[in-house]
């Protein structure tokens, strides 16, 4: 027997058991049902669900429960981004091993997505922390070493002097060492880089394949991607016979070079510096942090001259090479030309060392052009440039291209700003590179016996170092019967999360990385949803991934995403105290009692344990900082899983930012208390016969009418817009409708009652499935989740009348309802009887008369 109220908690848990004894949303593959695969960034495992966690979810789970009502074979999976700094800075805080610390908060995290009702095959749960799973991701490494698409290199890293140790970025605060406040420095070290570079163009053009994606993500990779055209040439160094090569996008500027810059670390600085103290000197200064590519742009320009002398490849010019700070090894040749007159960076370093300025382009219209107070940097016509002068910038791009090819000095070359991917990371509580170092000073990949690498767990850390580092019980191996040394880095996590979408095709296969048959039929994903922080580097990698599967067989497409959704963010009230010294003490939304007035400003701000008066800050992003975070299980556990599925969902469009607002959820919890009244009423007052829409009184076609056409909505709104947010509102009208039919209680009107509310349910089933599938069954049905979705009676939409607006002289005048079969003369001669119309019509003439089709009449009268 059905409750007559709404009672979430009696509900839920009971719905959910009965999921989980199903296997209800266990996948399987079926080649004779079209495939639906919906995923959502799987979450870092913190400790909590956040509520960006949650509105991501919802999103994915409504899409996926409303493909699966579609008739398609739905899977939608979860698992665990599960290694990370957090879980060392955690074991290090609250001494306990971060395997122990992970494990736990996936137990939890885990027992709050079952919470909330998310249909998931748990089946295929991922922890990319366990062996089984980054065994794999070794194994794909040592292919990419074979294939030379993975390689060692010396490059640069973050390092503390005092703790002697490599520092992540997130652990350099103001240029200085987290733990000690030791100045941070550079230093190079060998580390192990993928060769993304290799598929640029590739992962370029094939964005243009993409037409599921936002264009903004679209765009934000094709600008990191950062392909340019330009042309690469060498300069001659005076006494020497090796050549400084130097690339440019504005080789129509080649004529105004006037000093040419190299890096700290280029080779010919070093030379230079061996007897150059000012030199070595300001080198050593450069090592020191602070020159990461972001504050290239505001830094102050410095630099010292090397005292060597380079060529100009076309008028044998000779011009100074200076060392600077803002030319970086690792772009390009590390060695650029200044053109001070037409590069505003190149302009500002000029100015400071008096280096000479020369102006060789002018303004396309012939306008006035002056270098004096900075560079101009616009593409026009070269002045100044000799046999060039005259040609316009593109011509001289060309001209001066074909001029260095015929000396033999140059080329056109294609770049890309896109640089390889390195991988290596010298912390503990990632996947352990599978790599050997040699006595001789060379690496192999690990293989046999040596493969997996197993990272030890029984770790205690002592906050420095990485505990598998300095440990020869992890390190000494013996390899081809010659003692060696383990690797000790470990991956960028951003390795695991690449392919963990591949791996659920076929998550506990041992003989297979990705199952290609399994994988063959589940990929691409046809839904794949996530935050916009992910827009570039997670995506990009996974495309360049998937790449690299297909290449060794393991998948096909060329894409892993078919379309994707970027859900926007989750903002609250922020609200504080002003200590006495002017700062800030941020209270949680939720001590703090709000009042509104009527327009829902806020009157009155109370802390809840103190009773003071607090500020309002107004909305902001979800932060620590603000501490205007609200714990999705606290509004669990007051409302249910479907109110805070329902509120999420209703509150804004899935890109859009949302405003937790409590009053909204309370909103939504009223809502669904109408819906289960209204079932219960029509449920408890016993049988119900069978529909006659051929005989139905006016009131109740209007009635069944508006279920339609709210039917028709919603189909529209969740399958083609993910408009979840207006196919709710159209539910919550449709009700209204429906509470307010005065034939409700007859006959015929409990059978239209009883197609509406089982369409409300099927159609709310995505958004609420407990309460949904409660009533489903409380209606003599089995398992909400195979119902049919409601189809649109074409029939019933068909209008007995229309209303006609009448116009006098283009002016509104009055409304006729007509029948909708009427013609036009019937329709005429109503508007003209009309009483309001009539008395505009009194003592004029009528010259004409017109009619639009079903919507109005205007007659032109004076
Ligand atoms: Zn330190």
């Amino acid at each position: 027997m059905m409750q007559e109220h709404y009672q979430p908690s009696a509900i839920e848990s009971k719905v959910q058991a009965y999921w989980e004894k199903n296997q209800v949303f266990k996948a399987v593959v079926d080649a004779n049902k079209e495939k639906f695969y919906c995923l959502s960034m799987f979450p870092y495992p913190s400790g909590r669900l956040h509520m960006g966690h949650v509105r991501n979810y919802t999103i994915g789970d409504v899409i996926a429960r409303y493909q699966r009502l579609q008739g398609k074979n739905v899977m939608q999976p979860m698992g665990w981004d599960a290694f990370g700094l957090p879980a060392e800075n955690a074991a290090i805080k609250h001494n306990v091993a971060p395997a122990k610390w992970t494990v736990e908060n996936i137990s939890y995290m885990k027992g709050q997505l079952k919470s909330l009702g998310f249909g998931y095959d748990w089946d295929r749960e991922i922890a990319t922390c366990q062996p089984e799973y980054y065994r794999w991701e070794q194994w794909f490494f040592t292919k990419l070493v074979e294939k030379n698409l993975a390689y060692k290199k010396v490059s640069a890293v973050n390092w503390c002097p005092h703790d002697q140790t490599v520092l992540a970025n997130e652990q350099v605060i103001e240029g200085c060492c987290w733990r000690c406040d030791t100045p941070v420095e550079r230093k190079e070290i060998p580390q192990w880089f993928i060769r993304i570079t290799a598929y640029a163009e590739e992962l370029l053009n094939d964005l243009d394949t993409l037409d599921g994606w936002p264009e903004q993500v679209k765009a934000m990779q094709r600008n990191w991607i950062g392909r340019s055209e330009g042309v690469e040439m060498q300069f001659g160094i005076k006494g020497r016979s090796d050549k400084l090569s130097i690339y440019t996008t504005r080789p129509d500027t080649l004529m105004g070079v006037s000093y040419v810059a190299v890096a700290a670390a280029h080779p010919l600085a070093q030379e230079a510096a061996a007897n150059n103290a000012k030199l070595a000197d300001f080198i050593a200064e450069c090592k020191v942090m602070g020159t990461a590519e972001a504050d290239m742009a505001t830094m102050e320009k410095k630099g010292v001259d090397t005292g060597l002398t380079a060529i100009h490849p076309i008028t044998g010019a000779e011009v100074p090479v200076w060392t600077a700070n803002f030319v970086l090894m690792d772009y390009g040749s590390g060695a650029v030309m200044a053109v001070p007159a037409h590069d505003q960076r190149d302009f500002e370093f000029a100015k400071k060392y008096n280096l000479p300025i020369k102006q060789v382009i002018g303004a396309a219209d012939g306008s006035e052009v002056s270098v004096a107070d900075a560079a101009y940097t616009e593409k026009g016509v070269l002045v100044n440039s000799g046999e060039f002068s005259g040609l316009s910038s593109q011509d001289a791009f060309h001209k001066i291209a074909e001029a260095l090819k015929a000396k033999g000095c140059g080329q056109i070359k294609v770049n890309f700003r896109l640089r390889d991917w390195g991988v290596s990371r010298q912390r503990y509580w990632g996947s352990p590179i599978p790599i050997v170092n040699l006595a001789d000073g060379s690496s192999v990949p690990a293989s046999g016996d040596l493969l997996p690498v197993i990272l030890p767990t029984d770790v205690v850390m002592d906050g420095v170092n990485s505990p598998i580092k300095n440990n020869p019980s992890f390190s000494d191996v013996m390899f081809n019967g010659q003692p060696a040394q383990r690797e000790t880095d470990t991956f960028d996590t951003f390795m695991e999360s690449s392919w963990y979408y591949a791996r659920y095709c076929s998550p506990r296969s041992t003989e297979h990385m990705v199952d290609p048959a399994e994988a063959d039929y589940w990929l691409p994903v046809d839904q794949y949803i996530g935050g916009i922080e992910h827009a570039i580097l997670h995506l990009l990698y996974a495309r360049f991934f998937h790449k690299l599967l297909r290449d060794v067989g393991l998948v096909k497409g060329n894409e892993p995403f078919k379309n994707l959704l970027c859900q926007g963010m989750v903002l609250a009230e922020a609200f504080y105290y002003e200590n006495e010294n002017g700062g800030k003490e941020w209270v949680n939304p939720q001590d703090v009692n709000v009042s509104r007035d009527d327009k829902g400003r806020i009157t009155e701000a109370l802390d809840k344990t103190s009773g003071k008066t607090v500020k309002g800050a107004g909305m902001s992003k979800m932060s620590k900082s603000k501490n205007n975070g609200v714990d999705p299980q606290a509004a669990i556990d007051i409302y249910g899983a479907d109110v805070v599925r329902l509120y999420t969902m209703f509150a804004a469009p899935p890109e859009q930012s949302l405003e937790w607002s409590d009053s909204g959820v309370q909103g939504a919890q009223k809502f669904l208390q109408r819906v289960w009244r209204l079932a219960y009423e029509l449920i408890s007052a016993g049988d119900i016969t069978a529909l006659n829409s051929a005989t139905l009184s006016p009131e109740l076609k209007a009635v069944r009418r508006k279920v339609h056409e709210t039917i028709q909505k919603v189909s529209d709104d969740i399958g083609r817009r993910y408009n979840f947010n207006t196919a709710i509102a159209a539910v919550m009208e449709l009700l209204n409708t429906l509470q307010r039919c005065e034939e409700k209680g007859t006959e015929q009107g409990r059978a239209v009652m009883k197609e509406a509310v089982e369409a409300i349910v099927v159609m709310l089933s995505p958004i609420t499935p407990h309460i949904c599938h409660e009533l489903w069954i409380a209606l003599g049905h089995s398992d909400v989740l195979s119902a049919p979705w409601p189809q649109v009676d074409e029939s019933a939409l068909v209008r007995d009348s229309i209303e006609i607006v009448i116009q006098i002289n283009g002016k509104m005048r009055s409304k006729i309802e007509v029948a909708a079969n009427a013609d036009k003369d019937t329709i005429l001669a109503a508007a003209k009887a009309d009483e309001h119309a009539q008395r505009f019509l009194e003592g004029v003439t009528i010259r004409k008369e017109i009619y639009v089709p079903g919507k109005l009449v205007n007659i032109v009268a004076n």
